[in-house]
């Protein structure tokens, strides 16, 4: 019998396949920039019915199949091993079609996420999902771990924005559920087993997209907060004067925002003495009358007492200026070995949990440094320390400071990257053991044979 390598080649054809050699020449990704793909081979089908073939010869192999996308993730969740075989769909990358009357949008998974926000700016519409690796990132990958990013407070996670979805089964099975409705309430809703199951549960081939409104207005300003206290009250007050119109709310503590102030050209649009800086943007439909709008809550806000400072952007200019502010995750680089998070907690308890995570850090290392930032109004904080040192040891104990206080206040050890293999340790913080044996369950009767990116998650 003709090994599986030739029997995918004469389904995908020759430049279908890329065997290991020339992996050596692909970079592994954004988390591991200096090492190359590994891979028995890769696969690169042209289209479903290529990922249904393919998939049904893998199933009946046994042989292990790893999707993945632009490798912007950051929790090893679409690494491969020299014993697996890669599924990418980068030639499957068109944009389908654009309906204005459903406001949807059909797509190839291994399309970008920039070319979609492209193709639906230039439709008239407005694709909301936004995130730092849009030039890399694909739909599918977008999807496969349901990602946030700056304008969930808005518009919800990836998750919210799709209407409809086409996914193959491990044994090759097509789902077609390119359903453009909003309301679908015929059964199970099957997309959401797809969302968000990092490749584990079957590999998603097309997808309607939610199109939404172009904003009209978009109004971005920078201010400073005195108290913490005070910001969950000043993100409704916004929120509600404004509409439900607040699409973004980034906190920044004191001490990440002076470390990016501290970047080269970096523009200061407060002093930075304050203890919380918060970079929000509001949309709207009135051109005419949403900027006086927007200036007219923030002086009510700061009479109110719920802000100290406040600087609105009048220009394109200096609204990426101050964008450009949060977005700088690099000047952390500076701090030399560092270990970053991704974790969620009701606001309410993000003081005290920050608190208590510090205690056994300090205790070891005294001048540990300590960044955080997040999107607020999702309940996400991004956490950053640096303790002068790295290696397993050192990661321990400051994975287990962070996640474990988690458990007790309800929180999530991801938010919104998922849990791949970089957090697999932790899932039970955050999951029940009677919620693991259902995922569990689903994954054995979805993935009889193990097929689908074993070993992540869990
Ligand atoms: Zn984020």
């Amino acid at each position: 019998m003709a090994e599986l390598i030739d029997q995918i080649r004469d389904i995908v054809g020759e430049r279908g396949v890329v065997v290991h050699e020339d992996l050596l020449g692909r970079s592994a990704g954004f988390r591991h920039p200096n090492e190359t793909l590994q891979a028995k081979f890769l696969v690169r089908p042209a289209n479903t019915d290529e990922v249904s073939k393919v998939l049904k010869l893998c199933n009946d192999a046994g042989q292990a199949v790893v999707s993945q996308g632009g490798l912007t993730g950051l929790v090893d969740g679409n690494i491969a091993g020299r014993d697996e075989v890669i599924l990418s769909l980068e030639r499957m990358r068109e944009i389908e079609e654009i309906d204005p009357a459903s406001s949807s949008m059909t797509v190839q998974t291994g399309v970008t996420l920039q070319s979609v926000q492209e193709a639906a700016d230039e439709a008239g519409f407005f694709f909301p999902l936004d995130l730092g690796g849009r030039g890399s990132a694909t739909l599918g990958g977008n999807v496969s771990t349901n990602a946030g990013g700056n304008r969930v407070v808005r518009y919800g996670m990836a998750r919210d924005m799709v209407l409809g979805m086409e996914a193959v089964r491990a044994d090759g099975t097509v789902l077609n559920s390119l359903n453009k409705t909003i309301k679908d309430n015929a059964g199970y809703n099957l997309k959401h087993l797809f969302i968000g199951s990092e490749g584990t549960l079957g590999v998603v081939t097309r997808l309607v997209l939610r199109l939404r409104p172009k904003p009209a207005s978009q109004e971005t300003a920078f201010l400073a907060v005195d108290d913490f206290n005070k910001l969950p009250k000043l993100l409704n007050f916004c929120n509600g004067r404004s509409g439900g119109g607040l699409s973004a709310f980034e906190v920044m503590w004191k001490e990440y925002f002076q470390l990016v102030l501290s970047t080269p050209g970096a523009a200061q649009p407060l002093p930075g003495d304050y203890p919380f800086y918060v970079l929000m943007e509001v949309i709207g439909g009135d051109t005419q009358g949403d900027g006086e709008r927007f200036e007219n809550m923030l002086a009510a806000a700061l009479e109110e007492g719920l802000l100290v400072d406040a600087v609105i952007a009048k220009s394109e200019g200096e609204r990426q200026a101050m964008w450009a502010l949060r977005d700088d995750v690099e000047s952390l680089d500076r701090w030399g070995p560092r270990v970053g998070f991704d974790v969620g907690l009701p606001i309410a308890e993000m003081p005290a949990y920050l608190d208590e995570i510090d205690k056994p850090i300090v205790a070891e290392w005294p001048d540990r440094k300590r960044a955080v930032f997040g999107h607020l109004g999702d309940g996400n904080l991004h956490i950053t320390y640096s303790v002068g040192e790295n290696g397993a040891n050192v990661k321990k104990v400051i994975d287990d400071a962070v996640y474990l206080p988690l458990a007790s206040r309800g929180g999530s050890v991801s938010a919104e990257h998922g849990i791949g293999l970089a957090k697999k340790a932790y899932l039970e913080v955050s999951r029940s053991p009677a919620e693991i044996e259902l995922m569990r369950e689903l994954k054995t009767m979805m993935d009889p044979n193990n097929i689908l990116n074993p070993g992540k998650i869990f």
